[in-house]
């Protein structure tokens, strides 16, 4: 591989990488540093872009590339399960010409790679697609019964919430996803790689395309890790006490320094060290998108109730903060902790938190802060085992699956 080959793959790896960042770890609504950096990455570089465009190439060419961006950040499109399926099938024809033809004569590898390699290509196509076309659920008038058996908590989700686009009832744990323009049961969030929404029914399928991609990945850095090393370690080769001349001077080093050696690998085996620095970057970002999924399992949290929780921490803080310091100042409110906060607002829009009762803007109808209570608990974790087992046996495929109404009816029957 030449130079400018190994160039264009690293920008590709640079722009796979961007793209990864953008749809599964920005987070604009995040206050602390990972906000700054999304906001600078999705708001700002945008901005700037947009004024260079107007000013260099003109009002018609500005508005043809806002509506392009607008179609592919803001409708349903197939561009980044292309992006993906270029990826993937550029990283693995990548290896077909520059890679697997050094496993049959390097020291600590084979020909078995060549195999295991070609399964993992297909296993990730076929996580790929269950994931793709695994639908996340839908909530109709048909099948609400089936999805109306989460109980409400009172603090994200209320009882008697109607979707102002579907006419639906929302059940517990459901949002409206305005790109497929349904509510979608135990949303989690709308993914841009697989075109469409990780739900209650598709929620195992996109883990197991992640799980697929991170021992692929673990594996393909493994086996180029091992090819590299061969040729420290081959006897035939014994590199380390072999001397080298730079080029352009008479100078001469021996091989056993590490940066001689990263540099002879480098110009020997361009192909396989940008592979390596390409399918471990993704094993990197996709293992950490894999675990943060079972840390939210492991709390009995999708990834939109996250937010949600959040807004709820920063309101509870805040009550409670003001509770503190109205009582510090020698005032009292008698009245008991008010445990009254919970989650208000349009869960097709930005949703917003605030107290049900406390601290009033108003100066006319002040009313003294109350104690805010114990941090309220999220009803839905029931263990790590537990969350996990309805992830891969949703409720709403199960036999027994009815809805809360009914479910108490019966253990009132039974009792
Ligand atoms: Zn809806
Ligand atoms: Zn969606």
């Amino acid at each position: 591989m030449d130079l400018l080959t190994g160039l264009l793959l690293a920008l590709y790896m640079s722009f796979a990488l961007g793209t990864f960042f953008l749809v599964c770890v920005s987070d604009t609504s995040n206050a602390g540093i990972l906000g700054k950096i999304s906001l600078f990455v999705e708001e700002d570089i945008p901005g700037y872009i947009s004024i260079v465009v107007r000013t260099i190439f003109g009002k018609q060419c500005h508005a043809y590339c806002r509506d392009s961006y607008d179609y592919i950040v803001h409708e349903r499109n197939p561009l980044l399960q292309l992006l993906y399926l270029f990826i993937l099938n550029g990283a693995y024809i990548s290896w077909l010409l520059y890679g697997q033809k050094h496993l049959s004569t390097m020291y600590l590898v084979s020909d078995i790679h060549a195999y295991i390699a070609f399964i993992f290509i297909m296993l990730c196509h076929f996580s790929f697609y269950l994931a793709c076309k695994t639908s996340p659920g839908v909530i109709t008038n048909e099948s609400l019964n089936k999805f109306n058996y989460q109980p409400y908590d009172d603090i994200l989700f209320e009882k008697n919430n109607i979707c102002k686009s579907c006419n639906i009832e929302k059940p517990a744990r459901s949002k409206h996803c305005s790109l497929c323009n349904h509510c979608v049961p135990l949303f989690d969030h709308h993914c841009v790689w697989l075109n469409q929404c990780v739900g209650e029914l598709n929620y195992k399928y996109f883990l197991l395309f992640l799980l697929t991609h991170v021992v692929f990945f673990a594996y393909a850095s493994y086996v180029l890790t091992l090819m590299l090393v061969s040729e420290i370690y081959d006897p035939k080769i014994e590199l380390m006490k072999r001397t080298f001349s730079i080029a352009g001077t008479n100078e001469t080093v021996r091989g056993d320094k590490l940066h001689v050696i990263l540099n002879y690998l480098l110009s020997k085996y361009t192909g396989i060290v940008v592979l390596f620095l390409l399918v471990f970057s993704m094993f990197l970002a996709i293992a950490g998108f894999f675990l943060y999924h079972l840390y939210l399992i492991a709390i009995g949290q999708t990834s939109n109730e996250t937010y949600k929780w959040a807004a709820v921490k920063r309101t509870y803080k805040k009550m409670l903060h003001n509770y503190k310091t109205y009582q510090a100042s020698g005032n009292r409110n008698e009245a008991g902790p008010s445990n009254a906060i919970k989650y208000e607002g349009d869960d097709d829009n930005h949703v917003g938190c605030v107290p049900s009762e406390g601290p009033s803007n108003s100066v006319d109808t002040f009313t003294p802060p109350s104690d805010p209570g114990e941090f309220p608990p999220n009803i839905y974790n029931k263990g790590f085992y537990n969350n996990l087992c309805s992830v891969i046996f949703p409720h709403s495929q199960r036999k027994v699956a009815s809805p809360v109404k009914n479910r108490k009816n019966t253990k009132r029957k039974q009792t």
